[in-house]
């Protein structure tokens, strides 16, 4: 499912950039970035992740949604980034034969899918990172 433009234009920093947060009262790092820390800190400071990661699992699409009509097959995974932060991303640029646990990957900047209304979605995917 896409997100309206409203809702993608408020998270474009963890979209564009990979922006989280740091909490400096029990030394966290979240992504995306809570409004509010589970300590209950409010104040915390955006921390920008270096793209740079770990593929800890993954899997092959073959039928999605009709946002990704257009991709199938296509691979994700589950990626570690630095401090222990996990996210999920669409790995491109390989294929799924070519994929094993623990390889390094980082953050490109991609087209992610079309809204209905024309605007072009762009984001974080993943790829093999030599
Ligand atoms: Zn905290």
């Amino acid at each position: 499912m896409t997100q309206s433009p409203i809702a993608s234009w408020r998270t474009q920093d963890t979209l564009y950039k990979l922006e989280g947060s740091y909490c400096p009262s029990c030394s966290t790092y979240a992504l995306p970035a809570p409004r509010i820390c589970s300590c209950g800190n409010t104040t915390l400071t955006p921390y920008q992740f270096s793209g740079n990661g770990t593929l800890i699992s993954f899997t092959q699409v073959t039928s999605a949604t009709s946002d990704f009509y257009h991709q199938p097959p296509f691979c994700i995974g589950l990626i570690e980034l630095e401090h222990s932060i996990r996210t999920v991303g669409q790995l491109v640029d390989t294929s799924f034969e070519d994929l094993y646990l623990y390889m390094p990957v980082i953050g490109v900047f991609r087209k992610l899918y079309s809204h209905p209304h024309g605007i072009i979605q762009y984001g974080i995917k993943f790829k093999h990172r030599p």
